[in-house]
């Protein structure tokens, strides 16, 4: 089986800055790939390049051992390849499940009842994060947050996750529950690309 995707001498330069030289990377389900390095070294460029945001100047994409050809945020996320940024993305006056489903739902403005409910439970299930579907996002801490962001991802299909930098704003417990949420997501067949600049973090989940 080829590898869920593979980046292949990939190079990316913002004006007099090559952010990016010549970097490969094969990411196999169920693995967690750590990628460290001090500020301004290339980590959350090779992130956003994997997850569409930006376009390469050289080199390719694979996903399951094919060429992607043109590459954007909508069409990694159709292959199920979700990045969680530093800044989170979701809308606070919508509540939780508003948040997960929003974009895949057209009745997800309304009540959470019946086929969402039930949806809602399956992830729920498979990542046991306990938070309340009908809460307002903008009630819960970043660390639940964040929580909210996994599950939109998990919502959408997401075989390779993207998280940069996800401890900065977490204390140490929040922290250890993001690594047992690692954990679980990689037994579930997921692969996570870890990007971080803590190595202590990165030892810990890798
Ligand atoms: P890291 O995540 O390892 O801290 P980045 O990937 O954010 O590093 O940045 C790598 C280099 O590319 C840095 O020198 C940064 O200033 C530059 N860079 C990143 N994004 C942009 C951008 N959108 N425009 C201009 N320069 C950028």
């Amino acid at each position: 089986m080829p590898p869920l995707a593979q980046l292949n001498d990939i190079s990316k330069r913002f004006g007099n800055t090559q952010a990016l030289r010549g970097v490969s990377l094969d990411v196999e389900a169920g693995t967690v790939h750590a990628v460290v390095g001090e500020n301004g070294a290339g980590k959350s460029t090779l992130g956003k390049v994997l997850a569409g945001l930006y376009a390469p100047d050289d080199g390719e994409i694979l996903v399951d051992g094919q060429p992607t050809g043109r590459w954007s945020v909508n069409r990694a996320q159709d292959h199920g390849i979700v990045m969680i940024a530093q800044e989170l993305s979701l809308v606070p006056q919508l509540t939780v499940a508003q948040n997960i489903f929003l974009g895949l739902e057209r009745n997800v403005l309304g009540l959470l009842t019946g086929s969402l409910r039930a949806r809602y439970d399956a992830l729920e299930s498979t990542v046991q994060f306990g938070l309340d579907p009908n809460v307002k996002v903008e009630q819960l801490k970043i660390a639940e947050q964040q929580k909210v962001e996994i599950l939109r991802a998990l919502a959408r299909d997401a075989r390779v996750l993207i998280l940069d930098e996800p401890t900065s704003s977490l204390t140490g417990h929040e922290t250890e529950q993001l690594h047992a949420t690692v954990r679980s997501l990689v037994a579930g067949g997921t692969a996570v690309i870890y990007v971080s600049h803590f190595l202590d973090a990165v030892l810990e989940v890798s």
